[in-house]
């Protein structure tokens, strides 16, 4: 294989994080993520996964998210979105350790949530969120300050989508705000409308105009969107003074590619499916959806349906393609063309779960996620505050 040495060219910051082979503090990707991995190839990862957890015992937890590989998801002592994986390991107070299958947002948010004697471990530190990355502390602070200028950030409440990363979870406790879910977006919203004249939408822009738009009955003028990599995040102040919602452009990677033609190919091509898409999609697919709810709306709404009934989903392939399998009684179709996985998420698979299984076996801490206390009492107020939402 020819490398940049045998090339005898430094490859770019840029190129370094691209091959994950460089550390970025303020990013939730291209982390380097050490390690002695066993090979893919190897054919006893299975055995030494359940080897690993068996010696392990009560003393590890393993959280799967519902958009983790399979191969993954069969060590998982519970599956679930962020939030409720989240909440189910701060119900295991018991569990030294909690191995989290997911992106390092979650991770993070299981730190908050789980006792200081718990250790929260993300077996690739590789596996963040690249909508989480589009809302950092520097960016978010200079929005405040713009906010600040325009004479409205004391008429401004902050509500960040789980999807976010502590630092983000905190400026939004501190500044009186509230987390969301993609279940109670609207609750969310009803509440922060309750305390202030505006909300500033934190970091996806579709899940806040989705939920103002659809839910609440605001029409699209009345949200704006501030680019964090504009001045004054390209809006005048009379436009943030005139608008309801202040919504951050981000958005999700996987999500974000479903597109109005999507639906209307699906259509075509299967005459009577049910669109049903997560609310992270553009607003005019979920606009011309017919059902849309979160992941755990998701999996439900397919419990529910009928034997022979047709759908096409938008959401993360892992998942569309394990409902599949769920449902042989239903016909269940991806709802784009293109193959479309959540690239971190995929991340952790079964040598990185079978290194940080067995290290912890083995007496050894690795990869643990860690909030600073600062942080994490700022960020656990603003998720109180969701906790307490009528
Ligand atoms: S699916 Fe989207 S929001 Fe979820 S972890 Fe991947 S990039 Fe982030």
């Amino acid at each position: 294989m020819t490398t940049a040495h045998d090339l005898d060219v430094t490859p770019t910051p840029l190129a370094l994080l691209l091959l994950g082979r460089e550390a970025d503090p303020k990013s939730e990707r291209g982390v380097d993520c050490p390690g002695d991995l066993p090979a893919p190839s190897d054919p006893d990862l299975v055995a030494r996964a359940r080897a690993a957890k068996e010696k392990l015992g009560d003393k590890v937890f393993v959280l799967g998210h519902h958009y983790q590989r399979d191969e993954v998801i069969q060590f998982a002592d519970v599956t679930g979105d962020s939030f409720k994986l989240a909440q189910q390991a701060a119900a295991r107070p018991e569990a030294e350790y909690i191995v989290f299958c997911g992106v390092h947002f979650m991770a993070e948010s299981a730190d908050i949530l789980t006792t200081d004697d718990q250790r929260v471990v993300l077996p690739d530190l590789a596996a963040g969120c690249s909508m989480a990355d589009m809302a950092t502390a520097e960016q978010v602070a200079e929005c405040w300050d713009v906010l600040t200028e325009a004479g409205i950030a004391d008429a401004v409440v902050p509500v960040s989508y789980m999807n976010s990363s502590a630092d983000i979870k905190a400026f939004t406790g501190k500044h009186g705000g509230t987390i969301c879910t993609s279940s109670n977006a609207k609750r969310a919203l009803e509440w922060a409308f309750e305390q202030g004249e505006k909300v500033l939408f934190l970091p996806d822009q579709h899940l806040g105009r989705n939920t103002a738009v659809r839910d609440m009955g605001m029409s699209l003028d009345d949200c704006v969107l501030y680019n964090p990599h504009k001045p004054n995040g390209g809006l005048t102040a009379e436009q943030l003074r005139d608008a309801k919602m202040i919504l951050w452009r981000g958005h999700c990677s996987v999500h974000g590619r479903f597109s109005l033609d999507s639906v209307n190919d699906v259509r075509e091509r299967i005459p009577g499916v049910n669109v049903l898409v997560h609310p992270e999609c553009k607003h005019e697919v979920v606009e011309s959806a017919d059902y849309v709810g979160s992941t755990e709306y998701i999996i439900k709404a397919l419990d529910a349906a009928p034997a022979g009934s047709k759908w096409a989903i938008g959401t993360e392939l892992n998942l569309v393609r394990r409902l599949a399998k769920q449902h042989p009684d239903k016909e269940v179709v991806f709802l784009d063309k293109t193959v479309c996985f959540c690239s971190t998420m995929n991340r952790i698979d079964l040598p990185h779960l079978v290194w940080a299984l067995e290290s912890l076996a083995d007496g050894k801490l690795i990869n643990q996620i860690s909030v600073d206390r600062e942080t994490e009492d700022f960020a656990k107020l603003a998720l109180e505050r969701m906790l307490a939402l009528p």
